[in-house]
Order: C-alpha cells, then structure tokens, then sequence
C-alpha cells in the first residue's frame, strides 16, 4: 500500500532550551513521510527551490522515500522559524516564507495515481483541496493543519475538511477551528465539519482519537486516549506532530481492515515516532531510526498502559 502525501519540505531555524539551528531540513511533509516510510510506501508532492540539495535529497531517498513529485523551482524553499522557549509543547512562530510554495501548482506524478491512501500534510488549504480533488479514488484520506491557516484562511480550509476522513491536529487548534473551550464538544463540533474520525494530539500528553457520535450517543465508548511515553529530555519538538501523523496513517496503510483495534495501535505507533521525533534537532532522530528501535519502544507503550 502507498501513500501520497502533499504537505511543506522545508528549512527551518529552530531555537530550545537544547539550543539552536540554522535551516535544518523540515517542513509537514518531510517529518511525515520519514515517519511513514518505517510502515509503507511514500510518495512526496512538494516544491523546493535552488537552495534544496543532494544532502536534503538524500535524506529522502535513505528512506527509499519517492521523491519524483517534489518539484524545484527558481527561488527559495519554505522557510520557518521557530522557538519554543517558554513551553515545549507549543512553537512560537517568528517568521513563515511561502517563497516558492507561494506559486505552486500541484501536479501528481502518474507513478503516484495508484496510491490508496492520501494525507494532506500542513501547507496551504488551496493547494490541499487541489490535491485531495486531483486524487479521487484515493480509499482513505488524512489531513493536518495548523493556527497560520485556521486563523487567516478558514474558508478554504472548511472546503478541505469536507474531503476528509480523519482530522489529525492538537487540542489548540481544535478549539480554534470550532471556536469552543470544551474539548469533547469542539471534537464534535470539528466532525460535523467533515472528518468521521479526530486525532487530537495533547504534545507531551498523548493522544484522543475520537469518532463522529452516533444517533444513539454512543461517543464516549468510541474515544480512545494513549499516553505519551515520558521523556527525560526533549532536544526539538519540531515534527513531533508530523512524525505522530506518519506513524500513524503509515501504520494503517499498511493494515488490511481498518478496525478498531487497529486504529488504537495505529494512535500507539503514532506516539512512538512522535516520540524519537523530539530526542534530536530536526529529522535527525527519525532518518537515522531502525524498525528494531521502534518494536522496542512500541512494546515500552504496552508495558506503560497495561493494567493488570
Ligand atoms: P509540527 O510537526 O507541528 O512540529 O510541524 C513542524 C513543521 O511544520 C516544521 O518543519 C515547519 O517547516 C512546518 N511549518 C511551519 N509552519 C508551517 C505552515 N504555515 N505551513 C506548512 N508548514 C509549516
């Protein structure tokens, strides 16, 4: 099974309490996939510009991710800055460049068209519903975003969800989106815009999978909760977000059914990789990862939840 993921490739300038980068590769898409590539097939849509290289090229194709849809262009990548000083599980953003994405028409690859599973990764709503529209067939189809665009573009990112199966965000942006303090009441609030199933990350916390309530107001048996393991120390919490989600979907791309009992391991899978994802600066942890590390570690989540 593969998957096509459209989302930022990115520099981005990170400073922590660890310390700080200069235009380390990130960007939504990149996280993703590297996250993803330990369960499935990747297949990137993306543009980069001039200053995108064979060193950030080879971080891809080590995974044997499909870079064919990342497109160059004259000028300069995505550019990012961010801090999280104050508080670990929130980015201070202090500077977004679009640069080349500011102009990007999306085209996908004919070796991405077979592609089953589809995720919107975070980048500009337009270009999400452009994809989303260009790949009909696709069985399932995931999504992220984030505060820039629910605050500024909403309108367009209304029109995404409404193509969406599962929502993946954090508990901040799901009461920004439905405009609500409650979070069980936002998550509704946040389906009936399109989604049947919510993952709200909680960073550090874990995560709530949610399922749109039924008629009979079955929900709270339908919501699932995991933990995130505790961690001594957090060097980089960019991309934790983007590793879970491709933990995540990577996991149920590369299961036959999606039953329930699948989607909780996938919340579980999601919370590994969220969680190497934070111990380095960048994708350093994640594109150096072995299969072995991430067992392991799944089997640490078992022991941390397991009641009797
Ligand atoms: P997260 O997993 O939520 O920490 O996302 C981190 C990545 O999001 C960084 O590598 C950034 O390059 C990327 N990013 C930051 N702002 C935006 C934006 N407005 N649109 C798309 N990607 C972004």
């Amino acid at each position: 099974m593969a998957i096509t993921v459209v989302g930022s490739v990115a520099f981005d300038t990170i400073e922590t309490p660890s310390g700080r980068r200069e235009r380390c590769l990130g960007g939504a898409a990149t996280h993703f996939s590297l996250a993803a590539s330990f369960f499935t097939d990747v297949r990137v849509i993306a543009v980069v510009g001039e200053d995108f290289g064979p060193e950030q090229e080879a971080v891809f194709k080590t995974r044997g991710i499909n870079t064919v849809g990342i497109e160059r262009a004259s000028g300069k990548s995505f550019f990012w800055e961010g801090s999280y000083l104050e508080n670990l599980n929130e980015a201070k953003t202090h500077n977004t460049e679009l640069n080349v994405f500011g102009s990007f028409e999306p085209k996908i690859p004919d070796s991405y068209r077979d592609s089953e599973y589809l995720f919107l990764a975070n980048i500009d709503p337009v270009l999400q519903k452009r994809v989303r529209e260009a790949m009909p067939d696709v069985k399932l189809v995931a999504g992220d975003t984030m505060n820039y665009w629910i605050k500024d573009h909403k309108p367009a990112l209304l029109e995404v969800l409404e193509g969406l199966d599962i929502l993946v965000i954090n508990d901040t942006e799901t009461r920004m989106l439905a405009g609500m303090s409650s979070l069980v009441k936002a998550a509704q609030e946040v389906m009936s815009y399109g989604p049947r199933m919510l993952v709200v990350k909680h960073g550090e916390y874990g995560a709530t999978l949610f399922h749109k309530s039924s008629p009979k107001g079955e929900s709270a048996e339908r919501t699932f909760r995991a933990p995130a393991l505790p961690l001594e120390e957090v060097v980089d919490p960019t991309g934790a977000g983007d590793s879970f989600a491709g933990g995540f979907f990577g996991y149920l791309a590369s299961q036959p059914h999606l039953t329930p009992g699948v989607l909780r391991r996938a919340i579980f899978y999601g919370s590994v990789m969220g969680s190497f994802a934070v111990e380095k600066f960048g994708t350093e942890r994640i594109a150096n990862l072995t299969r072995e590390e991430i067992d392991e570690r799944f089997e640490m989540f078992r022991v941390l939840t397991h009641l009797d």
